[in-house]
């Protein structure tokens, strides 16, 4: 038997596993008592890879071959890797010539490696010059992102997992934790076992599995976090519960803040909010006076219509109280996917660039230009996820390439998505999995390697970058996301370049012409991850002390700067921020309702959730008998009081709209 170290591929804690395999075959999968994230645990997902991965289930799931179908909704004939990279190269560069580089998009994942969203990145941005490149991620991430970079200057969370261990008060806010993060709870629960003084508090419109630690549960109306935050951050100022000094000397902008909150008053909040006016005094008062707060939160606050200002309305409270920078204390936002973060960190979205660049920002255009060796880089944004859907419904995009993700599942407003799969005039997927819904649409399908099979590098929640490494071959005709990636923008480097195909002067070249150096040089998957470290030089996520080799001997936090020892656990230390003038900043928060309260025709909240044992659309713990014994299928939860009135019963089937 060999033992091969990796990751785990679902969420976000980025546990470390260890993969037992023999002859080609995943026989078992066990924590990696070494890996920082989980010390050996695993929760039901990790510990059932190595069931998902059988070859059993490879061989009824999995896409082995490049497939094409020459007409909508014909069966997908096999075709060979060079037919399928021609077709796709010659596809794009005619729709590119036709109608500009924005008649194309790419669908991204927060599942990809760093590697793979790096060379996506550099092929929509560098080569074809659209900035038509959008993640899943996008649906819960962006806010986070944009919630740290408004307060703290830069998308970097401050915080690390041992950090639970040294708080006194964890304030656990739009994350169900014990179920979306198992691994991370069991840390919560050693910590409340070791000090029974660790006050948790925890907000959620649900009563989850989370709640059974708290101390207090406010239990809020959906969509009213920002209230509660402006509501607390009311009473800290009336009590004399801030941090004076430190506002005074790391932060910025708090005079306007505290004129907003001067009107969220106890009685309104609780109100607002529908909860107990005593318990968001307790509240208040835990957070602020609590020798190191944490707060932990996630798609409760970063998936909504308000997500941004919910975010740094709570990352005000711990600039308020200088529950920031020091061992137990700072906001934490958790990730779900298991590789949102290496996302972030190479720009994989709309609006963003290599090593937390902007988009908008024309030195950091200019830089990226730079290093990638190309004229410039397109200043206009691109379309966000739903933006890109909502323009390839319009005919706007022709062309959409969708990879590792299955948005006519999990995109919301399906709608919409399936009638932009339909009119788009070529819809290329990059899958590992044959049966998810998306193939279904596809013209072309691309067959990709997943876990237990690729190599590269992933950043769970707590900037920590690890190794993923293949424990087995790549089955049938797979190929590695990155290296799909590479051959198809080789591909589209060598055709002649036609009005709107904005190749660099190297690019532009007949086929008949000796070969010039690619953009795209890249003979392993860590030659791209040294590009990208390369990128982060001088950025607050330098990583420029790292490598494969030092990653070898264990996970590494970023940053990590040539010459440093190790990389930091925590940031922010100092009270230095990376703003032009080293101050954090308050945002003026202020609380806005959702609509739909205000629209008689729908009178419920619906908020959604995750199952402790499936992850995202099931194409993978789907094929689990197992996984199914928790929670036997999705339903709707409704409180009981609103069921009677409606008369249903548990178990009847309803129909929602929104
Ligand atoms: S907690 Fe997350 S990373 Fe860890 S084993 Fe479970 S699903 Fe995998």
């Amino acid at each position: 038997m060999t033992e091969t170290r990796s990751t785990c591929p679902y969420c976000g804690v980025g546990c470390g596993v260890i993969i037992q395999s023999q002859a080609d075959q995943i026989t078992g999968v066990r924590g990696d008592p070494d890996h920082p994230a989980n010390f050996g645990r695993l929760c039901t997902k990790g510990a059932t890879l190595a069931l998902s991965a059988s070859s059993a289930v490879t061989q009824q799931t999995r896409l082995l071959h490049p497939m094409q179908r020459l007409r909508r909704r014909d069966a997908a004939q096999r075709v060979s890797w060079d037919s399928a990279l021609g077709f796709a190269s010659d596809s794009f560069a005619r729709i590119i010539r036709t109608h500009g580089p924005d008649a194309v998009g790419f669908y991204i994942s927060g599942q990809l490696l760093t590697e793979d969203y790096y060379v996506f990145n550099k092929l929509a941005k560098g080569l074809i010059g659209t900035n038509n490149i959008d993640s899943n991620s996008r649906l819960c991430m962006s806010s986070a992102v944009a919630g740290y970079k408004q307060t703290l200057g830069a998308d970097a969370p401050p915080t690390c997992y041992d950090d639970v261990k040294h708080a006194q008060c964890i304030f656990i806010v739009g994350s169900n934790t014990a179920t979306a993060h198992p691994i991370l709870f069991r840390r919560i629960e050693d910590a409340k076992a070791a000090n029974p003084a660790l006050k948790i508090i925890f907000c959620d419109p649900r009563r989850t599995d989370t709640a059974e630690i708290a101390d207090l549960y406010l239990p809020i109306l959906p969509g009213t976090d920002v209230s509660l935050f402006n509501g607390m951050l009311h009473i800290m100022l009336w009590e004399g519960w801030l941090d004076t000094a430190y506002i005074a000397a790391h932060t910025s902008g708090f005079e306007a803040l505290k004129t907003t909150v001067r009107d969220y008053t106890p009685e309104l909040v609780a109100d607002t909010c529908g909860i107990k006016k005593e318990d968001l005094l307790t509240a208040a008062r835990l957070f602020a006076t609590s020798a190191a707060t944490l707060s932990l939160y996630c798609q409760g606050l970063n998936q909504s219509s308000s997500g941004t200002a919910k975010n740094a309305a709570l990352i005000n409270l711990h600039l308020a109280t200088a529950q920031i920078g020091k061992p137990g204390a700072g906001p934490f936002s958790l990730t779900g996917q298991p590789n949102a973060m290496g996302g972030r960190e190479v720009g994989g979205m709309a609006n963003l660039l290599s090593a937390h660049r902007d988009l908008a920002n024309p030195e950091h255009r200019a830089e990226v230009a730079a290093l990638w060796g190309v004229p410039s880089v397109p200043e206009k944004p691109g379309k966000t996820a739903v933006e890109m859907f909502q323009a390839a419904a319009d005919g706007e995009i022709k062309a959409l390439w969708i990879a590792c993700t299955n948005p006519a599942q999990s995109m919301p407003d399906q709608a919409l998505v399936r009638r932009a799969l339909e009119r788009a005039e070529l819809v290329i997927v990059q899958e590992a999995f044959a049966t998810t819904a998306t193939c279904d649409y596809a013209d072309l399908l691309l067959p990709a390697t997943t876990w237990g099979e690729k190599t590269g590098t992933v950043s769970n929640s707590e900037r920590r970058i690890s190794r993923v490494r293949p424990a087995v071959a790549a089955p049938g005709e797979t190929r590695h996301d990155w290296s799909i990636a590479v051959a198809f923008a080789q591909r589209l480097e060598a055709l002649l370049p036609g009005p709107g195909l904005r190749l660099p002067p190297f690019g532009g070249r007949s086929k008949t012409e000796a070969p010039v150096k690619s953009l795209f040089n890249y003979p392993t998957a860590e030659a791209v991850w040294n590009e990208h470290r390369e990128s982060t030089r001088g950025r607050d996520l330098d990583i420029t002390g790292m490598s494969y080799a030092l990653l070898e001997e264990a996970p590494q936090q970023w940053p990590l700067k040539e010459g440093d020892a190790a990389g930091k656990v925590r940031l922010y230390e100092d009270g230095i921020f990376p703003t032009p003038d080293g101050k954090a900043r308050f945002v003026n928060t202020v609380y806005r309702p959702v609509a739909e309260p205000r629209e008689p025709r729908f009178p419920f909240s619906l908020t959604t959730g995750r199952l402790r044992d499936q992850w995202h659309g099931m194409s993978r713990t789907g094929t689990l008998g197992r996984l199914f014994g928790h929670v036997a299928e999705p339903a709707l939860q409704m409180n009981a009081q609103d069921m009677a009135r409606r008369l249903l019963k548990e178990g009847d089937l309803v129909h929602v709209t929104s």
